[in-house]
């Protein structure tokens, strides 16, 4: 088995989710007391938020490139960046590790094409959102992607720092949520990305009949089962 080394703490709330999903993975699939092989770095997430607030990122991308240098030399053969936003910063994170990084937008976009989905919806921060370094990894497979209105980039952007990665989880966020994928699904989206990694705290697939595709989920299932080089099979990514 194959060790994965975990960036996490953006925000720790996601992490949990990460590393319960990784080890429900291993012990679905070899049984008994299964579990994985991980290592995680877990970081100061306020340090993390003020800096992409500031538009620090190349300084934010430093911490990032030293903790993932510190888990290979600790034993990784994988990386994984447990937030979508800080994708942002993966090409200067891989250019101080000589393992694979395992990118959350490259594995959500074989995941839609897997279910023959070339139109979706994308939520997450407003970085994820509106800039070009998420879209375009799906744009760049041949998936188009719809993302909201701007004052409700705002509000999707305030529930995910001032609820969600906080532990915050709300049934009117939850309703605006609801809305909000349903919208984009009347605007053609086949269906939606739950782009950032704490979403799926709030909203599940029986909120909605809208086909969701969580980031966390696709993210922290595939790797583990690089990990033991197994395949997905039918109902994994359910
Ligand atoms: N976890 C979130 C994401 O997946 C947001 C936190 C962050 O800004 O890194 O984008």
């Amino acid at each position: 088995m194959k060790t994965l080394g975990l960036i996490g703490g953006m925000s720790w709330e996601s992490t949990v989710t990460y590393y319960r999903i990784i080890n429900q993975t291993i012990g679905a699939k070899l049984g008994g007391l299964h579990s994985a092989r991980l290592i995680l770095y877990s970081v100061e997430f306020s340090e993390i938020e003020a800096m992409q607030a500031r538009g620090e990122w190349a300084e934010s991308g430093e911490i990032l490139a030293d903790a993932a240098a510190k888990l290979e030399a600790a034993g990784a053969d994988y990386l994984l960046v447990c937030t979508n936003t800080m994708h942002k910063v993966a090409p200067q994170i891989c250019r101080r590790i000589r393992i694979p990084l395992l990118h959350i937008a490259e594995m959500t976009a074989e995941a839609l094409q897997e279910a023959g989905v070339d139109s979706v919806g994308l939520l997450g921060t407003r970085y994820t959102m509106t800039q070009n370094f998420y879209k375009e990894k799906l744009e760049q497979r041949g998936i188009s992607v719809l993302i909201p209105e701007d004052p409700e980039i705002d509000e999707v952007n305030r529930i995910i720092f001032q609820e969600l990665c906080m532990g915050k989880i709300l049934p009117q966020s939850r309703a605006f949520f609801v809305r909000i994928i349903e919208d984009l699904a009347k605007k053609g989206a086949r269906g939606v990305i739950l782009g950032c990694t704490e979403i799926g705290l709030l909203i599940r697939r029986e909120h909605t009949s809208v086909a969701l595709f969580d980031t966390t989920k696709i993210h922290a299932e595939r790797a583990a089962l690089l990990a033991i080089r197994e395949d997905l099979t039918e109902g994994d990514s359910e």
